[in-house]
């Protein structure tokens, strides 16, 4: 039995990973479940799963928990915390670790497991983000290996050579192409898109996910953060990454060769493949998911992805190309403005003027160690604060 943790359980991904390990309860053994404050949707997974452990970010939060697992008769482990969360995912029991949780917050623990030399399943982008550099180190030093499930960087693996690791040149990969929806507003004109509000932002024409990444998608920060992903997974550059808008969502991203072969990865738009794919590597195992119907799909459509109405995208560019800690301030000032545009304290077309600002008044800094990597990211936050507050 390969035991698993998965953290971020109860979130989009962590109930599409549940559903596929549910059905291979031969296969998997839940070792931990995680959450952030959801005690109601972490104590219903702690009845069905029974993990070893339980973890809520919230200490109050794990104090409730406790409490009514108690109450059910249940011996899980209900720990708290950053320091719960890191325990659970360099643990010996899992061998296998789900990094599922949302934003920069999901850094230590998804470090951790690297540092443990887990299989790391990672869809948690912004670890990778905001410190690339020390994350791959800490995949190297612990042994560990990364399968993507950003469905895009997963096609990408599934359709790259075993060895790619030695460099893309040296396997005669020539470029990756990126998938990408354009969201819910590709075709609103740039006056309709000021008043935009966070549902219709966060109803995606494709896929169903959680809010943080619906609004990313929106805006296209999404395709600037994968492509700084795709960087890191894929040891490359970003001249050698095109972002294809492809609006249905069934070819999950390409890799074109030296020889004029493209390799595509193409399914029904369910994060259940990639999870399947990634959980099972190098074997293949029922995700539950449709199979695709071509017929049905009918055409597939290709355009390029405008940088004026995709400011984000170009912002993202921007600090891929500074380097060192721009891509950390980048992250952290689109989560607080996706944050404020979700409480309804900033228009949808103010996020990439608050990412912009933030990324103009603080200096990246190249070598940064990891202390220094959590404080840049604590004072692009509080800079972005400021900058919503101003503008309300
Ligand atoms: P979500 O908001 O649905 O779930 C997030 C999970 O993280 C929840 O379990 C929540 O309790 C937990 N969490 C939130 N804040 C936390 C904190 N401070 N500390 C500890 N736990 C915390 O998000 P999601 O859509 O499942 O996305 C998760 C990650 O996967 C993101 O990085 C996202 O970019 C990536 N991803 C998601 C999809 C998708 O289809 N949903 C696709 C590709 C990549
Ligand atoms: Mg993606």
């Amino acid at each position: 039995m390969i035991g698993l943790t998965v953290l971020g359980s109860t979130g989009s991904i962590g109930i599409s990973t549940l559903d596929v390990v549910a059905r291979h309860p031969d296969r998997y053994r839940i070792v931990a479940l995680t959450a952030n404050r959801d005690v109601d949707g972490l104590y219903r997974q702690c009845l069905q799963f029974r993990p070893d452990y339980a973890v809520m970010a919230h200490r109050d939060a794990a104090l409730s928990l406790e409490q009514r697992l108690k109450e059910a008769g249940s011996s899980i482990n209900v720990l708290a915390g950053v320091e719960g969360l890191e325990h659970v995912a360099s643990i010996s029991d899992a061998h296998y670790v789900m990094a599922a949780i949302v934003g920069a917050a999901g850094l230590l623990p998804t470090l951790a497991a690297a540092r443990a030399g887990k299989r790391v399943l990672l869809a948690n982008k912004e670890a990778l983000v905001v410190a690339g550099e020390l994350f791959m180190q800490a995949v190297e030093q612990g042994g560990a290996e990364i399968l993507p499930i950003d469905s895009e960087h997963n096609a990408v693996f599934q359709c790259m050579p075993a060895d790619f690791s030695h460099g893309l040149d040296q396997v005669g990969v020539s470029r990756i192409l990126l998938t990408a929806s354009g969201g819910p507003f590709r075709t609103l004109s740039l006056d309709q898109l000021q008043d935009v509000t966070p549902d219709q932002a966060c109803a995606h024409p494709n896929w169903d996910m959680g809010r943080k990444i619906s609004v990313d998608s929106a805006t296209m920060m999404n395709k600037g953060l994968e492509v700084i992903e795709a960087c890191w997974l894929f040891h490359t550059t970003p001249d050698r990454i095109k972002v294809v808008l492809h609006p249905q969502s069934v070819i999950h991203s390409m890799v074109a060769y030296t020889d004029g072969s493209v390799l595509a990865q193409l399914g029904n738009p369910d994060m259940r493949t990639p999870i399947a794919h990634a959980l099972a590597w190098p074997e293949r195992i029922e995700s539950g998911v449709a199979p695709l119907d071509l017929f049905d799909v009918a055409r597939l459509d290709f355009e390029p992805p405008s940088l004026e109405r995709f400011a984000c995208l170009r912002l993202a560019y921007e600090a891929i190309e500074a380097g060192g800690t721009s891509p950390a301030i980048l992250n952290a000032a689109n989560e607080m403005a996706v944050d404020a545009f979700l409480s309804g304290k900033l228009r949808f077309t103010d996020i990439p003027g608050v990412i912009g600002s933030v990324l103009d008044t603080l200096p990246g800094e190249h070598g940064a160690d990891l202390d220094t990597l959590l404080a840049i990211d604590e004072s692009a936050r509080r800079r972005a604060e400021q900058l919503i507050r101003n503008r309300v």
